[in-house]
């Protein structure tokens, strides 16, 4: 194996909204994978502000199932729920930088404007924001939500599988939510202060994420922090073709059998999984296989 990067730095931040399924053991696999094969860190944050989606015990039952399955993680899991202030202060330090501004806007009336302009509907997961509060709220309006003022141009984004993933944010996304009407933080914000307090170089996860990225590109400079490196690996699909999740079928992974799992979520990925049997040996046959394709001498050109 290559020369361990005492500098990577990863991660898994699954939401507890459910116990982990094939394709959340493929992401949380293709994680550790990458960490060990860069002799790096691996640090595991349960992303638990959006409350409501939380399934109880649904924490605990990742937790056991991470471990059964031998993917132990460098350090105590962080809790998003215990981070508001962090989100609070980022939050702070973009409106005084007048970055971040009040949206006043309903779902509605995003939809109808958006209807009129002739654009189409969401894409990447929200609504494309046209822009109605960003000089100042509306008279009359109070504010709902906040926003990041997103400046214009393509933001590009290098994924080291799926290579370039680079989007024109303002044009596709407009000034995303940072704060949510109901108050809850939005996962965007979150995601790239934590990942930045954590010190994450490499976030490697699934590919229904990868429309995300150049948001949290644009975030992360708004905030002055660097951007990890990404690597999206293909999500598990369900009965019905979509993303594995609860709705479509997911069922929650045999961890008392952990290696015909760990076999699955290999094969998944597009590795033959090792025959070798007996857990540490067959984490570590693994280890060299992913490292053979994705470690730091097999990404030579930079990737
Ligand atoms: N919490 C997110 C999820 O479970 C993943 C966030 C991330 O990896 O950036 O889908």
């Amino acid at each position: 194996m290559s020369a361990p990067d005492r500098g990577y730095v990863g991660r898994f931040a699954p939401s507890p909204t459910g116990p982990l399924h094939a394709g959340s053991v493929a992401a949380a696999l293709a994680s550790w994978l990458d960490a060990r094969a860069h002799g790096g860190r691996w640090l595991l944050r349960i992303e638990d502000i959006d409350r409501p989606r939380e399934q109880p015990g649904a924490t605990a039952s990742i937790l056991d199932t991470l471990s059964r399955l031998g993917l132990r993680a460098d350090g105590d899991p962080v809790l998003q729920s215990t981070r508001g202030a962090h989100y609070e202060a980022a939050l702070y330090a973009l409106r005084s930088v007048g970055l971040a501004y009040p949206c006043g806007c309903t779902r509605r009336e995003i939809a109808d404007s958006q209807q009129r302009a002739g654009l189409s509907a969401a894409r990447h997961g929200e609504l494309v924001y046209p822009g109605t509060c960003r000089d100042g709220l509306p008279p009359g309006r109070e504010p709902r939500a906040w926003r990041l003022r997103v400046p214009e141009g393509v933001v590009r984004v290098d994924d080291r599988l799926l290579g370039d993933c680079s989007q024109d944010v303002a044009a596709e996304v407009g000034d995303f939510v940072l704060r949510r009407a109901d108050g809850m933080w939005a996962y965007q914000l979150a995601v790239v202060v934590d990942d930045a307090a954590q010190g994450v170089t490499h976030v490697v996860r699934g590919a229904d994420l990868a429309g995300s990225t150049a948001r949290q590109v644009v975030l992360a400079g708004a905030l002055g922090v660097r951007s990890p490196r990404w690597l999206h690996v293909p999500v598990v699909a369900g009965a019905d073709g979509d993303k594995l999740s609860k709705q479509n079928g997911a069922t929650a992974v045999d961890a008392a059998r952990p290696l015909p799992v760990l076999d699955a979520a290999m094969a998944h990925l597009g590795f033959e999984p090792p025959s070798v049997r007996g857990h540490d040996a067959w984490l570590a046959e693994a280890t060299l296989r992913w490292a053979a394709r994705h470690g730091p001498r097999a990404t030579a050109s930079g990737r």
